[in-house]
């Protein structure tokens, strides 16, 4: 799936695991840090030619359980909190089974996940796999967005409070302008830590 739709599962899963927005941060890359290896992209863009590195290293070194080991271990050591190790362990995982499920090129190509690279070059696909940009994927992330939105509505910040507090303010108003729903209800604004 896009960067957008993993970011999105990132956020929504964090929203729905933690109280805090640092934390959210946290689990948000953990799930868009596996396609650190489409960097290739950049290059071939840079070079001008085939998307010969691309091709190259999509879906192997960042996508592979050594890395997820390795992001893991940085998490551990750097804010030694298990349920965030976990939901870590959790979100990088559902990157990979979304980009099973629906990562199939338009020129028909798999892209298939090498889980145990550099050890073994064994690439994981799902013969049943839809296209990057197929329905299933666009009601997942409408489906994300909502939730996102009212989440957001919800605990009264939104990851714009990470740089810019006041515009998440406005937006927060909006949102819960439009989700009367949340009127009265219990927010986690206080115990976010957002600014
Ligand atoms: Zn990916």
């Amino acid at each position: 799936m896009n960067i957008i739709t993993h970011a999105l599962t990132g956020w929504v899963a964090g929203q729905h695991m933690t109280r805090r927005i640092d934390e959210m941060a946290i689990i948000t890359v953990a799930s868009v840090i596996a396609d650190i290896d489409a960097f290739g992209a950049v290059i071939d863009v840079i070079r001008g030619g085939e998307a010969e590195m691309f091709s190259l290293y999509h879906h192997k070194f960042g996508h592979c359980l050594v890395f997820c080991l390795f992001l893991l271990a940085l998490i551990q050591m750097r804010w030694k909190k298990a349920g965030l190790t976990l939901c870590c362990a959790a979100v990088f995982h559902l990157h990979l089974l979304c980009d099973i499920l629906g990562a199939r090129g338009p020129d028909g190509y798999q892209w298939p996940i090498y889980y145990f690279y550099p050890f073994s070059e064994m690439g994981i696909v799902w013969k049943h796999q839809w296209e990057i940009n197929a329905w299933p994927n666009i009601v997942f992330t409408i489906v994300l967005m909502c939730l996102f939105l009212k989440r957001c509505a919800m605990q009264k910040f939104s990851p714009l409070a990470l740089l810019f507090p006041a515009a998440d303010e406005k937006f927060v108003k909006t949102l819960r302008a439009r989700f009367k729903c949340c009127d009265g209800a219990t927010t986690d604004s206080d115990e976010s830590g957002a600014a």
